[in-house]
């Protein structure tokens, strides 16, 4: 069994309901639809679609909704394309005209006031570089300092200016709607600076009836500096290395990514690595070496979950690329430090789940259990379990469908649905039962079972049991 999580962009190469399924057949764990692009008919279609791939696999697939969040873009450029040349000079606007090389739409009402002399506008992923020489509310004369191609909609980085825009507009509220109503499993809200940010979000979920976790995407200085109170907020981080990139000198990515999954192993939050990690397989049969070992250093520092964004979204074999990063994750797992992970990994302090969780792990290695299973109401036990890095798997039973999905993120978790037995007795039996069921262990093995008592509250893991397998 694999344990890290793969998480695949979903695009126009793999909208397809076949490759979908050989997506899910080479190992995709988390669908991520970018509402960045797309429409939302067209996202309801492709969450059908997953579920009908998952389904016809017969295993549970997590679909991520990705929000914009404030992220500048351009708006659209004539003939899609436009040079801008070195030196040159030209007016960024928030009007809606179509973009040339003298003037480019800004699709952000108030971008003139955003920005001040002097300040620095990058424009496709940091490739180019304008001066900003003169605010002319509402337009912004810039200077080319590094030229190059532009093409509509791209992303557009102001690294230096703590913007005043909210963290959350009306259309990203919008699109949470949208996605509680198409029955998302995962959301991730992108460039957050503080925990705070967070807030609007659940708000909305809350008012949804929703409990849908919130991930926190780390692309801004600010929320790289803010980094323990971001984790605290979230219920999962992405390093999301593209905009990171820009935002913050490039030789600093490393620094911030080995950072922030510390961070995140330390209290129990599930993390995905994001951006360029098989940038070559977009149009290549194989990743670059440094692109593998990309991988798998990602692994060694601590990520539950990989993701692939061009890769899958627009590349030329989705499934390939799923596959290749399946073998670099088993490969790397073979030789973990597992014990050094157990202990320097994990939430510490007076929860009885979080030292249920530790002990579970520690047996592992002192008794060779082969499986740890979890009964658990909101996939609480499985996270904290997950994070101590066990080198079993470890089976989360959820009565809930929409936790088992969850739990598609958690490194090293396998979940099923199971209705939870009251009875003590009768729940470890059914745990064991769902274990070889599962072809988790057999006969004569031992195994590690967490449970609750009283049954059936959430977050009352309170009890470890060592069992033999009948
Ligand atoms: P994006 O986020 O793909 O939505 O921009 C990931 C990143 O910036 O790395
Ligand atoms: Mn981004």
């Amino acid at each position: 069994m694999r344990s890290t999580k793969i998480v695949a962009t979903i695009g126009p190469a793999s909208r397809d309901p076949d490759v979908l399924e050989r997506m899910v057949g080479a190992g995709m764990d988390v669908a991520r639809l970018n509402f960045a692009h797309g429409s939302a008919d067209e996202h309801a279609e492709t969450v059908r679609r997953v579920r009908a791939a998952a389904e016809a696999a017969g295993r549970e697939v997590a679909v991520l909704q990705d929000i914009p969040g404030p992220k500048l873009r351009l708006g659209p450029v004539a003939g899609e394309l436009t040079l801008l040349e070195t030196g040159s000079h030209l007016v960024l606007t928030p009007e809606q005209v179509e973009g040339d090389a003298t003037r480019l739409p800004v699709a952000w009402p108030g971008f003139a006031e955003l920005v001040g002399d002097g300040d620095v506008v990058y424009l496709a992923d940091g490739a180019i570089r304008l001066r900003v020489r003169q605010v002319r509310n509402p337009d912004v004369e810039v200077e080319v300092e590094v030229g190059g191609a532009v093409a509509s909609r791209q992303g557009l980085n102001l690294p230096n200016v703590t913007m005043s825009l909210p963290a959350v507009s009306d259309e990203d509220l919008r699109m949470i709607d949208a996605g509680v109503e198409m029955g998302v499993d995962l959301m991730a809200l992108s460039f957050i600076r503080r925990g705070d940010d967070l807030r609007p979000v659940r708000e909305r979920l809350a008012a949804h009836g929703s409990d849908i976790p919130v991930i926190a995407k780390i692309e801004k200085p600010q929320a790289a500096a803010n980094a323990e109170e971001v984790v605290e907020a979230a219920d999962g981080i992405m390093v999301a290395r593209g905009d990171l990139g820009i935002e913050l000198p490039i030789e600093q990515v490393p620094l911030v990514q080995k950072r922030l999954l510390h961070v995140a192993g330390q209290k129990a939050k599930p993390c995905i690595t994001a951006t360029q990690m098989l940038e070559s397989m977009v149009s290549s049969t194989r990743p670059t070496r440094a692109e593998v070992a990309d991988v798998a250093n990602a692994i060694f520092d601590g990520t539950d979950a990989v993701m692939l964004s061009q890769e899958t979204a627009i590349g030329r074999d989705p499934p390939g690329a799923v596959e290749m990063m399946a073998a670099i994750a088993r490969a790397t797992e073979d030789e973990l430090p597992y014990w050094r992970l157990l202990t320097e990994r994990g939430l510490r302090g007076g929860d009885d789940p979080a030292s249920i969780a530790f002990g579970a792990v520690g047996a592992v290695y002192q008794l060779g259990l082969k499986v740890l299973v979890c009964p658990t109401q909101t996939g609480k036990t499985a996270r904290l379990i997950s994070s101590h890095r066990p080198q079993v798997p470890t089976l989360a039973l959820s009565p809930r469908i929409e936790v088992v999905r969850r739990c598609s993120i958690y490194w090293g978790v396998c979940a099923l649905r199971m209705d939870e037995p009251h009875d003590t007795t009768e729940l470890l039996a059914a745990c064991e039962h769902a274990a070889v069921e599962a072809g988790l262990c057999s006969s004569g093995d031992k195994i590690g079972i967490t449970a609750g008592l009283p049954a059936g509250v959430a977050g009352g893991t309170n009890l470890f049991k060592v069992q033999q397998v009948a």
